[in-house]
Order: structure tokens, then sequence, then C-alpha cells
């Protein structure tokens, strides 16, 4: 699952790390009025103007941009609430920004220049070790420091039994060319950030960049928090930070029904159980002459309900022009099965594109029955061979 800049910054700061501080805003006002409070908190003068939104790149696509007092935050904060911010990351259409992050700006110039650095944790699953991935170029993506300057990533493989070391944090700071002060305060930073990432159940935390302030503070500017879906059932409070509205409306409503989908641009909607007769579905219609429009697993024990929610769903989609139910009945019987399709069919009414039904498995001869006798236009195939001559039928005939 993924959050905001600004829950990650949140969860951050409870486990002591420094952050660019900031408060969220929903209109132009309450940016106006919590720079305000920025400044007396903290003495800012000039702020930074964040879009909140599930992607990076912010700063490229005109998403981060600098005001020198609270009432050009709220310019600002104006002229970014509600556009859609396109970004490397976002695809073309962009993001709706629903809300900013104003936040202080710690670019101020002093004894020394500000730097900014790359560092991130994530979990290599082959090696079963945490990695601590970072660099001294940050700011920019990493993909594009990996492309040019692949000599300025360095990596240090944590032993998740034993946890991040004293020395390893050491051999980082060295690395990122600190010292002094700054340097201890990155080992104070690199010891919070994993702290945090462990204590989140995280799969990924990406902070850049991380900022050496002029002044020798060591603070994270940006921050990317993923978290593992598997581990939200032990973190209530994690998972109340989930925003349905970043996310992919036909993938949430699947989702509300316990259906794996995800959309893809191709013609024929194909309806499985498992996913890995779902791929050779897909195959299968690609094999047709067609192009898979889902992937749609309905999960071991298809109702007539999960059916139907299956059937809405993908009709939702105008490309598609013909859909494939491709079910193996191991635990669930095909008739039970073949029931479902019929009653579904029956409640969401006229359908105006062909539906091939393939049911194999238990009860498969008496699933094809109950489909051919229903006097409803749905095709029913028991092989799978025959099951994509009818979709080739299908898609030239249409
Ligand atoms: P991203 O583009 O989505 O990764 O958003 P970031 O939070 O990383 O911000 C993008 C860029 O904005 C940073 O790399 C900085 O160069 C700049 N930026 C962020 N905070 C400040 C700030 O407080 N002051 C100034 N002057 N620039 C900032
Ligand atoms: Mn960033």
């Amino acid at each position: 699952m993924n959050i905001h800049e600004f829950q990650g910054k949140s969860l951050l700061r409870a486990y002591n790390v420094d952050i660019q501080e900031g408060f969220v805003a929903e209109t132009p006002e309450q940016a106006v009025m919590v720079a305000g409070q920025l400044k007396e908190k903290f003495g800012s003068e000039y702020f930074v103007v964040k879009a909140q939104i599930h992607a990076g790149g912010r700063g490229k696509g005109g998403g981060v941009k600098l005001a020198r007092s609270a009432e050009e935050a709220g310019r600002l904060a104006e002229q970014m609430i509600g556009m859609q911010l396109i970004t490397p990351q976002t695809g073309p259409g962009g993001k709706r920004v629903n809300r900013v992050l104003i936040a202080q700006d710690v670019y101020y110039k002093g004894e020394s220049e500000p730097k900014e650095f790359y560092v991130s944790i994530l979990l290599d699953r082959s090696k079963g070790r945490y990695i601590i991935l970072y660099s001294p170029q940050g700011g920019m993506s990493i993909e594009e420091v990996a492309e040019k300057t692949p000599d300025l990533i360095f990596t240090e493989e944590i032993n998740p039994g034993i946890g991040l070391q004293l020395f390893q944090c050491r051999n980082i700071a060295f690395n990122l060319g600190l010292s002094g002060i700054s340097f201890k305060n990155m080992q104070k930073f690199l010891s919070g950030i994993y702290e945090t990432f462990i204590g989140c159940d995280a799969q990924l935390l990406e902070v850049n960049p991380v900022l050496k302030t002029s002044d020798n503070r060591i603070l994270a500017v940006d921050c990317k928090l993923v978290l593992d879906d598997n581990a939200l059932y032990r973190h209530p409070d994690l998972a109340e930070m989930r925003d349905i509205t970043e996310e992919d409306p036909v993938e949430v409503e699947a989702g509300n029904y316990n259906l794996n989908f995800v959309k893809l641009d191709g013609n024929v909607g194909c309806m499985v159980n498992g996913a890995g007769l779902a791929m050779a579905t897909m195959d299968i219609i690609k094999l047709s002459g067609g192009s898979p429009a889902n992937f749609l697993d309905v999960g071991g024990g298809a109702s007539a309900k999960t059916v139907e929610a299956g059937f809405r769903i993908i009709l939702k989609d105008p490309a598609v022009k013909a859909i494939l139910i491709n079910i193996f009945g191991g635990i669930v019987r095909c008739d039970r099965v073949a029931n479902g399709v019929v009653e579904a069919y029956k409640s969401i009414g006229k359908i105006n594109i062909p539906v091939i039904v393939r049911l194999q498995g238990t009860n498969a001869r008496e699933a094809k029955d109950i489909i051919d006798n229903s006097g409803l236009a749905v095709s029913s195939a028991i092989s799978f061979k025959e099951a994509a001559e009818r979709v080739k039928f299908a898609l030239n005939d249409n």
C-alpha cells in the first residue's frame, strides 16, 4: 500500500527522524494559515508548496514550488489544488491534486551549501537481507543516477536478525562525504529510518532527497513509504492511511469483492479461477487473435455473486468485444458456477457482446447442459482449444 509524503513524514517523525516540517492544506485559506503557523513555530520565512499525490517526480511536473510569503503559498496552493498533475510517474492523464503540503523551506543559505543525498531501504528477497541503497547524488531520480554515474550508488546489506549496526551507519556517512556534526546526525538519521522501516513493516522506504542543511542538520525532505499489505492487519492505524482516491476505481471495486483484478488494454475480457489458469487464458486469447482486456482471478470459491461482480466490472470497459469465462471445477463444482453465470447474466440484463464459457472439471458435462439449455446467448465449451476457437469466431463476427 502506498501512502502520501505527509503521512510518511509523520511516521518518520514518530521515530525521531528529523524532517522538513509542514502541514497539509485542502484550501488556499488553510495554506496561508498553516504557513503562518510554520513561521511562528519554526521561524520559516519561505515555504514550499508540495502536491500530495501517489507519484514521484512532482518537482519536474510543477508540483513542488517555492513561496516567499504565506500569501504566495496561498496563491500557489490555489493553482495546485484541483489540477491534474502530470509527472514522469503519473502517465499522460496525470493525477488530481486534492491537497498540498505546506512545508518550511530548508534550503536556506548559511555557513555551508545545502547538499542533497539519496537513501532508501528495501528488502532483497533472494539474499534474505535488507539493503540500504544510497548515493551522494540526491534529488534527481535514482534511475538516472544508475544510468549516468553507476559508481555513485552504494549499498549496505543488513542481516535482519542483527539489525543495522553502528559501523554500517558510519560507513554510509563516510561514503556520503560527511564529517563532524553532519556525520553524527547522519548516523542518527539512518538508525531512525531503519526503525521506521521495521516498525511499519514497510516494503520500501525512500527518502530523496535527504538534505544536509547549511547548518549541518540531516533532514528528510521527501518520503516514499510502501507498506506491506500482508502486514497491515498488525497496523490498523497505518491501514487507515489508505487513500482510495489515488487508486484505480475499478480495481478498488474488484478488491471489495475479493477479486484479483488488473486492467489491461485489450479487447477480450476474461474471468478465471486461479492465477496460473488466468495467465494461460491470456495466452490462449492472444493465440486466437485477440488480446486480454484484463486479468481477473475470482479465486477458489467462485459463487454466483462473485461471477456477477466480475461480469459487471469487465463490462465497464467499452473496449471489451467478447468475454471468456474459464473455470476449472476442483473445489467449486462446475454446475454451481454455470448456475452462477446464468443467474448473473439474467440479473445484469442485456449483455450485447458474446460470452464464451469454458467449464472443465467436476460436473463439467452437467454445467455445459445448464448453459446450453439456459436459452441465453452464451456459448459453452469444454476444451481449451474449442474455447479459443469460439473467441476467434466471436471477434471476427463483431
Ligand atoms: P519529487 O519531485 O516528487 O520527488 O518531490 P521532492 O519532495 O523530492 O521535491 C523535489 C525537489 O524540490 C527537491 O529535489 C528540491 O530540489 C526541491 N525542494 C524541496 N523542498 C525544498 C525546499 O524547502 N526549498 C527549496 N528551495 N527547494 C526544495
Ligand atoms: Mn523526491
